[in-house]
């Protein structure tokens, strides 16, 4: 039983026809300036600086990076950019530029640690490296060093064409291209580089021109959600080609209040948001005191909202149009979701499957496809499928079989109408406020403590954040060390938000007969011990 999109299909240019996402999204770039009624509007503002780039000075900072990468800094097509940075107003100018020219965009989490960072580096291979001054010290050496984003330098590339060589050199991207490495550690195992392709990304975002006809009014969307995830990226990209103004959440470190601000401030229509500011705002009274008049659609997705919490909004909200999207960076995103009022009012729903999409459910045990209401894993197909895992074909083919479809991890079923519902992620994957966080890989980290004779990591159920990242340890014969001494050991080596939160001490993990890790029994053991305290 194969679920094909209800949605109209969105046509896709020939695959044979050489382009790049930028020149898919912004077709007139280099030949004619936006229409004056976009030119003067704001393209992206700074919500923390109020600074703003207009649509046609965007175009033109694009035009002129694209030519100083490629003259001044000799990138050519074929090499991978690092990029360690918080969202700033650069980064989309950076990403379109880079894409242009065939370079290879690897973003990365600018709270990593210096090994987490040595390990994508050593994955991926940049030439050059795009950072800020906080970040730039994580980076080992590369061939074309690191261009620090806040420098004098950077602003220059952008705005001052060199005389003589500022011209973009004609360079052939080819939509098979590799546009993306983003990082992901798929349904099990360590961290892995999702390799995305130019096709990869036009397929996500090409729904953007028929969008854009039927908004009455342009929107102002405000992006809170991180540019080197999958999801704000796909965001900042249809947003600027649609023509809307993308009020970018600037700083290291997410403040509800500020966002609350920024509606009001820039007469926000749209946020897109992971589930726990929905949270927060169901719950508490962050929005007291702010006038949100204009907001009309909060789109949530990265990970899955609590019907409960769905129930508190639109209690609080009636007004606003909830949007709930399912996607995974080994699609390219949102490949699921709620469009309009109608959709948005299905409660529990992550909504249907958009165009060009094909969806399968398929017992885990059996591997049969599975007709509606039934839950089994729920698989996907179509041209946003990416290429695989950078350098690991025996990753790769875990997940993505030979006949295009991709083993989702995740159990879900289909209604009669074709919405999707989430019931739980059967990989060993534990998202915590929407971000990734992978078993093997704590574990791995805590096996190495000479004090550790077993472990296992595993999520830990929590209304505000998703999930905890809990580990459960088996000590060595003698050995008295506490929980503080393992999240302390932990939390000196990861970034902040793959720190242990709980720990449990056991006497065995666990395991089935193939040596399997039964998380789930150890999740029901802590919860029931935290029940009975
Ligand atoms: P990422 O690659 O970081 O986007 O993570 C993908 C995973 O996040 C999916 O496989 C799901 O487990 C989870 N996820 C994403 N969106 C949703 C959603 N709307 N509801 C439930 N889980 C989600």
């Amino acid at each position: 039983k194969i679920y094909h999109s209800l949605r109209p299909i969105t046509p896709l240019p020939p695959l044979t026809t050489p382009l790049s996402i930028t020149d898919y999204l912004f077709p007139d770039l280099n030949s004619s300036p936006p229409p004056p009624t976009t030119a003067a509007a704001a393209a992206l503002i700074d919500a923390t600086t109020r600074r703003r780039i207009s649509f046609s000075d965007f175009a033109r900072r694009i035009q002129t990076l694209t030519s100083s990468l490629q003259n001044r800094l000799h990138l050519s097509k074929g090499d991978t950019a690092f990029i360690l940075s918080p969202n700033s107003l650069h980064i989309p100018i950076l990403h379109f530029s880079l894409l242009s020219l065939g370079v290879v965009v690897s973003p990365s989490n600018p709270a990593s640690t210096k090994p987490e960072i040595a390990r994508q580096i050593h994955l991926i291979k940049p030439v050059i490296a795009f950072a800020t001054s906080e970040t730039a010290a994580k980076i080992p050496s590369l061939r074309y060093g690191t261009v620090l984003l806040e420098s004098p330098e950077f602003e220059s590339l952008m705005t001052r064409p060199t005389t003589g060589d500022n011209n973009k050199q004609r360079v052939t991207v080819n939509q098979s291209d590799t546009a993306t490495i983003l990082y992901s550690s798929g349904t099990t195992g360590r961290v892995k580089g999702v390799e995305l392709t130019h096709r990869n990304w036009i397929s996500v975002v090409a729904g953007v021109f028929t969008e854009r006809e039927l908004r009455s009014s342009p929107a102002v969307t405000l992006c809170p959600v991180p540019f080197f995830h999958v999801y704000g990226m796909g965001l900042f990209m249809r947003e600027l080609a649609m023509g809307h103004s993308v009020v970018v959440c600037t700083g290291a470190r997410f403040d509800l209040t500020a966002v609350m601000r920024a509606i009001e401030e820039f007469r926000v229509t749209h946020v897109a948001l992971a589930p726990p500011i929905a949270v927060a705002m169901a719950k508490g009274n962050v929005m007291d005191g702010y006038d949100l008049r204009s907001l009309e659609v909060v789109a949530c997705g990265g990970a899955p909202l609590q019907r409960s919490v769905l129930v508190k909004f639109k209690e609080r909200f009636p007004n606003l149009q909830l949007a709930q999207a399912y996607g995974l960076t080994e699609v390219t995103g949102r490949v699921i979701g709620t469009v309009g009022l109608k959709e948005c009012g299905v409660v529990g729903a992550t909504g249907k499957l958009l165009s060009n999409s094909e969806a399968k459910i398929v017992d885990p045990d059996t591997g049969i496809g599975l007709p509606p209401m039934m839950p089994g894993e729920l698989w996907l197909r179509g041209p946003s499928v990416m290429k695989g895992y950078v350098g690991d074909a025996a990753a790769t083919t875990e997940i993505l079989g030979s006949d295009g479809w991709l083993r989702t991890g995740d159990l879900c079923y289909f209604d009669n109408e074709g919405f999707l519902f989430f019931v739980e992620r059967i990989k060993e994957l534990i998202k915590y406020k929407g971000y990734q966080v992978a078993p093997a890989e704590l574990e791995y980290l805590l096996h190495s403590h000479p004090e550790v004779s077993d472990v296992a990591v595993a999520p830990y159920p929590d209304e505000e954040v998703g999930q905890l990242p809990m580990a459960f340890i088996v000590r060595h014969n003698g050995s008295t060390i506490d929980e503080p001494q393992i999240m302390d050991f932990v939390a000196k080596q990861v970034a902040p938000y793959k720190r242990i939160r709980r720990v449990m001490f056991v006497d065995m993990i666990p395991k089935n007969a193939p040596g399997k890790v039964l998380r789930k029994e150890l999740i029901k053991l802590a919860l029931s011990k935290a029940t009975s305290k």
